[in-house]
Protein backbone atom coordinates (compact mmCIF):
# COMPACT_ATOMS: atom_id res chain seq x y z
CA UNK A 1 0.00 0.00 0.00
CA UNK A 2 1.30 3.06 -0.83
CA UNK A 3 1.26 6.51 1.06
CA UNK A 4 1.08 10.10 -0.63
CA UNK A 5 3.38 13.01 0.92
CA UNK A 6 2.83 15.78 -1.52
CA UNK A 7 2.35 13.72 -4.48
CA UNK A 8 5.50 11.13 -3.88
CA UNK A 9 3.50 7.75 -3.23
CA UNK A 10 5.54 6.01 -0.68
CA UNK A 11 5.73 2.10 0.12
CA UNK A 12 4.55 2.02 3.96
CA UNK A 13 6.66 -0.47 5.03
CA UNK A 14 9.56 -1.22 8.10
CA UNK A 15 13.11 -1.52 7.43
CA UNK A 16 12.54 -5.37 7.37
CA UNK A 17 9.65 -5.63 4.70
CA UNK A 18 11.83 -3.16 2.33
CA UNK A 19 14.58 -5.63 2.73
CA UNK A 20 12.49 -8.47 2.19
CA UNK A 21 11.07 -6.33 -1.27
CA UNK A 22 14.57 -6.01 -2.39
CA UNK A 23 15.55 -10.01 -1.91
CA UNK A 24 12.14 -10.77 -3.61
CA UNK A 25 13.82 -8.23 -6.51
CA UNK A 26 17.25 -10.40 -6.45
CA UNK A 27 15.19 -13.53 -7.88
CA UNK A 28 12.68 -11.18 -10.52
CA UNK A 29 13.48 -10.76 -14.26
CA UNK A 30 13.40 -6.95 -14.04
CA UNK A 31 15.63 -4.13 -13.24
CA UNK A 32 13.43 -3.27 -10.24
CA UNK A 33 14.24 0.84 -9.41
CA UNK A 34 14.41 1.84 -5.51
CA UNK A 35 14.40 4.94 -4.73
CA UNK A 36 14.50 6.83 -0.97
CA UNK A 37 13.53 9.98 -1.10
CA UNK A 38 13.99 12.65 1.52
CA UNK A 39 12.02 15.78 1.72
CA UNK A 40 14.23 17.54 -0.14
CA UNK A 41 14.21 15.33 -2.95
CA UNK A 42 9.69 15.21 -2.25
CA UNK A 43 10.38 19.57 -2.55
CA UNK A 44 12.59 18.86 -5.93
CA UNK A 45 10.02 16.32 -7.43
CA UNK A 46 6.82 19.04 -6.83
CA UNK A 47 8.79 21.39 -9.31
CA UNK A 48 10.19 19.01 -11.96
CA UNK A 49 7.80 16.49 -13.75
CA UNK A 50 10.40 14.25 -14.72
CA UNK A 51 11.66 13.40 -10.99
CA UNK A 52 7.93 12.81 -9.91
CA UNK A 53 7.51 10.39 -12.79
CA UNK A 54 10.33 8.26 -11.95
CA UNK A 55 9.32 8.80 -8.47
CA UNK A 56 5.95 7.73 -9.11
CA UNK A 57 7.10 4.41 -11.48
CA UNK A 58 9.80 3.20 -9.29
CA UNK A 59 9.17 0.03 -7.78
CA UNK A 60 10.40 0.58 -4.11
CA UNK A 61 10.22 4.15 -2.55
CA UNK A 62 11.07 4.41 1.20
CA UNK A 63 11.78 7.40 3.25
CA UNK A 64 15.01 8.49 3.99
CA UNK A 65 14.83 11.10 6.67
CA UNK A 66 12.83 12.14 9.44
CA UNK A 67 11.11 14.96 7.83
CA UNK A 68 8.92 12.42 5.83
CA UNK A 69 7.86 10.64 9.41
CA UNK A 70 7.15 13.94 10.60
CA UNK A 71 5.15 15.01 7.34
CA UNK A 72 3.42 11.67 7.54
CA UNK A 73 2.19 12.55 10.73
CA UNK A 74 0.90 16.07 9.65
CA UNK A 75 -0.82 14.97 6.92
CA UNK A 76 -2.13 11.83 8.93
CA UNK A 77 -0.71 9.77 6.37
CA UNK A 78 0.82 7.50 9.18
CA UNK A 79 4.41 5.95 7.88
CA UNK A 80 5.44 2.89 9.56
CA UNK A 81 9.08 4.45 10.07
CA UNK A 82 12.15 5.86 8.37
CA UNK A 83 14.37 3.41 6.11
CA UNK A 84 17.89 4.80 5.87
CA UNK A 85 18.65 4.28 2.04
CA UNK A 86 21.95 3.66 3.18
CA UNK A 87 20.97 1.24 6.11
CA UNK A 88 18.70 -0.75 3.75
CA UNK A 89 21.81 -1.38 1.29
CA UNK A 90 23.71 -1.86 3.97
CA UNK A 91 21.81 -4.53 5.24
CA UNK A 92 21.23 -6.04 1.70
CA UNK A 93 25.06 -6.19 1.41
CA UNK A 94 24.41 -8.63 4.82
CA UNK A 95 22.27 -10.48 2.95
CA UNK A 96 24.03 -10.86 -0.02
CA UNK A 97 27.68 -11.68 0.98
CA UNK A 98 27.61 -15.34 1.10
CA UNK A 99 25.88 -16.03 -2.41
CA UNK A 100 26.70 -15.45 -5.83
CA UNK A 101 25.02 -11.65 -5.87
CA UNK A 102 26.64 -9.38 -7.18
CA UNK A 103 27.67 -5.17 -7.66
CA UNK A 104 28.30 -2.70 -9.31
CA UNK A 105 29.30 0.55 -8.14
CA UNK A 106 29.03 4.04 -10.26
CA UNK A 107 29.67 7.54 -8.89
CA UNK A 108 32.27 9.84 -6.79
CA UNK A 109 35.01 10.60 -7.36
CA UNK A 110 38.16 9.03 -9.11
CA UNK A 111 39.40 6.81 -6.76
CA UNK A 112 36.76 6.66 -4.25
CA UNK A 113 34.79 3.91 -5.56
CA UNK A 114 37.56 1.90 -5.68
CA UNK A 115 38.55 2.38 -1.70
CA UNK A 116 34.24 2.17 -1.14
CA UNK A 117 34.82 -1.50 -2.53
CA UNK A 118 37.47 -2.76 -1.27
CA UNK A 119 35.90 -1.43 2.33
CA UNK A 120 32.57 -3.33 1.38
CA UNK A 121 34.45 -6.63 1.13
CA UNK A 122 36.31 -6.36 4.09
CA UNK A 123 33.23 -5.88 6.20
CA UNK A 124 31.13 -7.96 4.61
CA UNK A 125 33.43 -11.27 3.74
CA UNK A 126 32.66 -12.57 0.88
CA UNK A 127 30.58 -9.76 -0.70
CA UNK A 128 31.22 -9.34 -4.65
CA UNK A 129 32.00 -5.87 -5.92
CA UNK A 130 32.40 -6.95 -9.96
CA UNK A 131 32.95 -3.59 -11.05
CA UNK A 132 33.31 0.28 -10.30
CA UNK A 133 33.77 3.76 -12.07
CA UNK A 134 33.54 7.45 -11.15
CA UNK A 135 30.44 9.48 -11.55
CA UNK A 136 32.36 12.00 -13.66
CA UNK A 137 32.03 10.55 -16.84
CA UNK A 138 30.78 11.82 -20.74
CA UNK A 139 28.82 10.38 -23.22
CA UNK A 140 31.35 8.52 -24.99
CA UNK A 141 32.82 7.00 -21.65
CA UNK A 142 28.99 6.40 -20.66
CA UNK A 143 28.60 4.18 -23.49
CA UNK A 144 31.76 2.07 -22.29
CA UNK A 145 30.55 1.79 -18.73
CA UNK A 146 26.70 0.53 -20.10
CA UNK A 147 28.59 -2.04 -22.11
CA UNK A 148 31.13 -2.93 -18.97
CA UNK A 149 27.59 -3.14 -16.95
CA UNK A 150 25.78 -5.75 -19.70
CA UNK A 151 28.87 -7.72 -19.89
CA UNK A 152 29.33 -8.35 -16.11
CA UNK A 153 25.39 -8.31 -15.14
CA UNK A 154 25.60 -7.55 -11.78
CA UNK A 155 22.33 -8.26 -9.82
CA UNK A 156 22.79 -4.91 -8.24
CA UNK A 157 23.61 -1.45 -9.86
CA UNK A 158 24.39 1.21 -6.85
CA UNK A 159 24.64 4.48 -8.59
CA UNK A 160 26.26 7.80 -6.48
CA UNK A 161 25.69 11.33 -8.60
CA UNK A 162 23.64 12.83 -6.25
CA UNK A 163 19.86 13.37 -6.75
CA UNK A 164 18.01 13.98 -9.33
CA UNK A 165 21.32 13.16 -11.76
CA UNK A 166 21.17 9.82 -10.83
CA UNK A 167 17.44 8.59 -10.87
CA UNK A 168 17.51 10.18 -14.29
CA UNK A 169 20.50 8.36 -15.54
CA UNK A 170 19.01 5.13 -14.39
CA UNK A 171 15.92 5.67 -15.67
CA UNK A 172 16.77 6.78 -19.06
CA UNK A 173 19.42 3.49 -19.42
CA UNK A 174 17.25 0.83 -17.53
CA UNK A 175 16.09 -1.43 -20.37
CA UNK A 176 19.88 -1.25 -21.23
CA UNK A 177 21.00 -2.41 -17.55
CA UNK A 178 20.86 -6.13 -17.36
CA UNK A 179 20.72 -5.64 -13.17
CA UNK A 180 17.88 -6.54 -11.03
CA UNK A 181 18.30 -3.62 -8.51
CA UNK A 182 19.04 -0.18 -9.37
CA UNK A 183 19.22 2.49 -6.35
CA UNK A 184 20.34 6.09 -6.45
CA UNK A 185 22.42 6.51 -3.41
CA UNK A 186 24.12 10.05 -3.42
CA UNK A 187 27.38 10.48 -1.42
CA UNK A 188 26.89 6.49 -0.32
CA UNK A 189 29.67 6.08 -2.10
CA UNK A 190 31.59 8.47 -0.08
CA UNK A 191 30.38 6.80 3.08
CA UNK A 192 31.42 3.36 2.11
CA UNK A 193 34.81 4.84 1.35
CA UNK A 194 35.33 6.74 4.93
CA UNK A 195 35.09 9.41 3.11
CA UNK A 196 31.93 10.78 4.39
CA UNK A 197 31.55 9.67 8.24
CA UNK A 198 28.03 8.44 9.53
CA UNK A 199 26.19 9.97 12.29
CA UNK A 200 26.84 8.54 15.56
CA UNK A 201 23.86 6.03 16.38
CA UNK A 202 22.16 8.11 18.78
CA UNK A 203 22.08 11.12 16.42
CA UNK A 204 20.41 8.29 14.23
CA UNK A 205 17.90 6.94 16.91
CA UNK A 206 16.86 10.77 17.82
CA UNK A 207 16.33 11.52 13.97
CA UNK A 208 18.97 14.10 14.03
CA UNK A 209 21.42 12.84 11.61
CA UNK A 210 20.67 15.62 9.06
CA UNK A 211 22.23 17.78 11.98
CA UNK A 212 24.98 15.77 11.88
CA UNK A 213 25.55 16.14 8.30
CA UNK A 214 24.79 19.65 8.26
CA UNK A 215 27.61 20.47 11.06
CA UNK A 216 30.23 18.60 8.99
CA UNK A 217 29.26 19.79 5.42
CA UNK A 218 27.54 23.88 6.61
CA UNK A 219 27.00 24.24 2.66
CA UNK A 220 24.49 21.41 2.76
CA UNK A 221 22.42 24.37 4.68
CA UNK A 222 20.99 25.61 1.07
CA UNK A 223 19.50 22.19 0.80
CA UNK A 224 18.19 21.91 4.73
CA UNK A 225 16.18 25.53 4.46
CA UNK A 226 13.85 24.16 2.12
CA UNK A 227 12.36 22.09 4.87
CA UNK A 228 10.62 24.42 7.38
CA UNK A 229 8.70 25.19 3.34
CA UNK A 230 7.77 21.45 2.93
CA UNK A 231 6.68 21.26 6.46
CA UNK A 232 4.53 24.27 5.35
CA UNK A 233 3.48 22.50 2.25
CA UNK A 234 2.30 19.46 4.40
CA UNK A 235 0.23 21.38 6.38
CA UNK A 236 -1.36 23.27 3.54
CA UNK A 237 -1.90 20.09 1.64
CA UNK A 238 -3.73 18.32 4.74
CA UNK A 239 -7.28 17.90 4.48
N1 LIG B 1 28.77 13.08 -8.14
C1 LIG B 1 29.21 12.35 -9.22
N2 LIG B 1 29.07 12.91 -10.47
C2 LIG B 1 28.50 14.11 -10.67
C3 LIG B 1 28.02 14.84 -9.54
C4 LIG B 1 28.17 14.28 -8.28
O1 LIG B 1 29.73 11.25 -9.08
O2 LIG B 1 28.41 14.54 -11.82
C5 LIG B 1 28.91 12.46 -6.80
C6 LIG B 1 29.70 13.26 -5.80
O3 LIG B 1 31.08 13.04 -5.98
C7 LIG B 1 29.16 12.65 -4.50
C8 LIG B 1 27.70 12.33 -4.85
O4 LIG B 1 27.62 12.34 -6.26
O5 LIG B 1 29.83 11.45 -4.23
C9 LIG B 1 26.69 13.33 -4.34
O6 LIG B 1 26.71 13.35 -2.98
P1 LIG B 1 25.67 14.23 -2.15
O7 LIG B 1 25.88 13.89 -0.72
O8 LIG B 1 25.75 15.66 -2.56
O9 LIG B 1 24.30 13.65 -2.70
P2 LIG B 1 22.91 13.50 -1.98
O10 LIG B 1 23.08 12.38 -0.99
O11 LIG B 1 22.61 14.79 -1.29
O12 LIG B 1 22.00 13.18 -3.14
Amino acid sequence: MKTNILEVPFDNLTKEEALTKLLEFLDSNKNNLLVTPNPEIVMEANGDKELLKILSEADLVVPDGIGIILAGKIMKNKIKERVAGCDLIFSLFDKMKDTDKTVYLLGAEPGVAEIAKSNMEEKYKNLKIVGVHNGYFDEKEEELIIKEIQDLKPDILLVGLGCPKQEKWIYKNKDRLPVKISAGIGGGIDTMAGKVKRAPKIFQKIGLEWLHRLILEPRRIFRVKKIPLFLIRCFKARS
